[in-house]
């Protein structure tokens, strides 16, 4: 066991819309069982301004601060706003590169990032899919830049996290890697999109448990073996589970623990650090039991 922490800030509870699926009631139910593991909490830090440009064009980010201030509405049919988007945003983004410098500079091994809103269908100038900033792009990024020679991602979210993939799609010193209900929204990750870099694992609607232990337990550690990461950045987006109300996988609280433990133990065996942030996942209870389930393996 070594060094670890959840990342959290009140104004992830402020980005709120009480009656969209993706609310500050997510992350309550998240966290409900932390009090009861001896895991400290620190606090987020908005995100080094150079970082987020490396990751969204500069007139993207403009035009987020502008919208956000005092007002509310949607950026995009499916992401809404209000006046603290903006800032739980930067926030957002920047527990993932604070959870990187903890990696880094102090020797934590596993981190989560308990944030909102989520990143992953973010592009580079555009919000989409709930997301305003891609908080693991923003991440992986910043590991490049401070001395991670390689970084894999594990999207493990029900939908493919189409941001991430494009955004990073030049950079072959990050491996992004998804297992992802196909065809669903957004509509890409198919397996022709796959490369030296990119491994999409399309699922149809109603897999569950056995096709996530063949994706998690055969197919995944063959390809970190391969690329040979030097930390492993996780988009943990718990909509996979069968009682999500968005998604049609049939993974249980089983599978769910098996995907998670075989993340840990991997970065445990090859001694490298692990980040986790929040993605979807939209069944409170689901969402409570799988908070349990990763601060018991933390
Ligand atoms: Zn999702």
């Amino acid at each position: 066991m070594g060094k670890s922490a959840v990342i959290f800030n009140e104004i992830f509870l402020k980005h709120d819309l009480p009656s969209h699926p993706e609310n500050a009631t997510r992350l309550h139910a998240l966290l409900k069982t932390l009090p009861s593991f001896n895991i400290p909490v620190q606090d987020s830090k908005p995100v080094d301004m150079e970082l987020l440009k490396l990751a969204h064009e500069e007139q993207y980010i403009r035009e987020i601060e502008k919208r956000c201030q005092g007002f509310e509405g949607h950026l995009d049919p499916d992401t809404y706003y209000n006046e603290h988007s903006y800032y739980a945003a930067l926030m957002a983004a920047g527990a993932v590169e604070k959870a990187v410098n903890l990696c880094f500079k102090e020797n934590y091994n596993c981190v989560l990032c308990a944030v909102r809103p989520p990143g992953h269908h973010a592009e580079r100038g555009r919000s989409m899919g709930f997301c305003i900033f891609n908080n693991v792009v923003v991440g992986a990024l910043h590991a490049l830049t401070s001395g991670f020679k390689k970084v894999f991602i594990i999207d493990f979210d029900a939908h493919h996290g189409n941001g991430t993939q494009h955004i990073l799609a030049d950079n072959p010193h990050v491996f992004y890697f998804s297992s992802h209900q196909y065809p669903f929204y957004p509509g890409t990750g198919s397996e022709n999109e796959n490369n030296e870099h990119i491994y999409n694992a399309p699922l149809s609607s109603g897999a569950g448990d056995k096709e996530i232990k063949q994706v998690y337990g055969e197919i995944l550690p063959a390809l970190i073996n391969k690329f040979q990461p030097e930390i492993l950045l996780v988009s943990a987006g718990f909509d996979l589970h069968e009682d999500d109300p968005l998604t049609n996988l049939k993974v249980t609280d089983e599978g769910v623990k098996f995907i998670l433990e075989t993340l840990v133990m991997t970065a445990r065996e090859k001694t490298m650090p692990i980040i986790f942030t929040l993605e979807g996942g939209y069944n409170l209870q689901a969402l409570e039991r799988c908070g349990e389930i990763m601060f018991r393996l933390m």
